[in-house]
């Protein structure tokens, strides 16, 4: 089949590789009818995620149907439909009970590499590094999903795959990040970044029914979807970011804050970034807090700040006193899938939202590593690739 593979910082081909096989009797086999390229394989692309191997299948947001059941897997037939999350779940650990999804106690078969980098294992994820499991991505032409007796969402017929596809991580991410800010329809939500999660994380708290929404950015084409979906928008390179938040919230700043960014924060100019920069460069730092810091700065004493971007190391100079003196509540986390999969897909249903919108580009699989480049450079109003195997 044909797949794409990592090969090193900036070198992701289209390469042909044996077809996956069921390796446990949980095991199903999925053709993908349709993948995505998400921000966070950007991470990967740029060489900031370390665990990654020459020659891995890359690729977590993707759809298809099955094609082959393991023995013991009661919850699929071949020729269902499906949404596959990017955590990979057991169902039956004691983290899996209570909901928490991605940190999943068994299904990182690199247990010990993990333990070794955070203290303790989080859930496998597909295509993404040594450090979640090694497992073989879904930017590919078939897919092994292992525990396919629990992930996978069943999609019911009627809807496209375009509707559907961004259930498995995007979606998902957005809403997880503005549900854990406990949004009230007093609630000014600022979210920095409008790229493809930001943009769920704006539609997600207008659904959620907030005052006013506010969406960061500096790409035009980014902020007109936002606008679009109903924020204010606030372009960082033409006004000053904490004025207008100001200006918007009475002075106050606002309560909820989300940081859609992550570790690549580019805000280039300002000193503190290009601080970050040279250290990430000399390895004393992996990740540059950029828009943490802003948020700090400006979220409202006792606000609620949310980060569904992703971080993979050490951030340097934090404001933590900061935290602690205006009594700032954080929430973190890759994203709890399964938790909220049934509620989206029936909003999707209602029509309460076409998750369709924020796709730009779609291309075939072939085609997917001039696509990596074109969304990271966000060329061409680049906002998010679907790919077609
Ligand atoms: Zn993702
Ligand atoms: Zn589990």
């Amino acid at each position: 089949m044909r797949a794409l593979r990592y090969h090193g910082k900036h070198d992701i081909r289209c390469d042909t590789v044996p077809d996956p096989e069921i390796e446990h009797p949980r095991d199903a086999i999925i053709r993908v009818t349709s993948c995505a390229i998400c921000g966070s394989d950007l991470h990967l692309y740029d060489g900031f995620m370390p665990g990654m191997k020459n020659g891995d299948i890359v690729g977590h947001e993707f759809m298809g149907e099955v094609v082959e059941v393991g023995s013991e897997n009661k919850k699929l037939k071949v020729g269902d439909r499906v949404v596959v999350p990017f955590t990979i779940v057991c169902g039956e650990c004691d983290q899996c009970r209570r909901g928490n999804f991605s940190v999943c106690e068994r299904t990182n078969r690199n247990r010990e590499m993990a333990e070794t980098a955070f203290g303790h294992s989080t859930a496998g994820l597909f295509g993404y590094t040594h450090l979640t499991g090694g497992y073989a991505g879904g930017q590919a032409e078939y897919v092994r999903v292992p525990y396919a007796d629990v992930g996978p969402v069943k999609i019911p017929d009627g809807l496209t795959d375009e509707q559907v596809l961004f259930l498995g991580d995007i979606f998902p991410t957005g809403w997880q990040a503005i549900v854990q800010l406990d949004p009230q329809p007093t609630d000014t939500v600022a979210i920095w970044g409008a790229g493809p999660v930001g943009q769920f994380c704006v539609r997600s708290a207008v659904l959620l029914g907030v005052k006013q929404v506010i969406s960061i950015d500096n790409v035009p084409e980014r902020l007109a979807m936002a606008q679009a979906g109903g924020a204010i928008t606030i372009n960082f390179d033409e006004e000053s970011v904490v004025e207008r938040l100001n200006e918007l919230t009475g002075g106050k700043g606002p309560e909820k804050c989300v940081d859609a960014v992550g570790l690549e924060a580019h805000a280039s100019g300002t000193i503190d970034s290009m601080v970050d920069r040279v250290k990430q460069a000399t390895m004393l730092e992996t990740d540059r807090p950029h828009v943490l810091r802003e948020i700090f700065y400006v979220c409202r004493p006792a606000g609620t700040v949310s980060v569904p971007g992703v971080y993979g190391g050490v951030v340097d100079k934090i404001p933590f006193g900061m935290v602690m003196n205006k009594g700032l509540t954080i929430r973190t986390g890759q994203t709890h899938v399964n938790r909220w999969t049934d509620d989206l897909l029936r909003r999707i249903q209602e029509g309460q939202i076409d998750p369709s919108f924020v796709i730009t580009h779609t291309v075939g699989l072939e085609k997917g590593p001039e696509m990596y480049k074109t969304f990271r450079d966000k060329q061409d109003g680049c906002i998010k690739v679907v790919l077609k195997p």
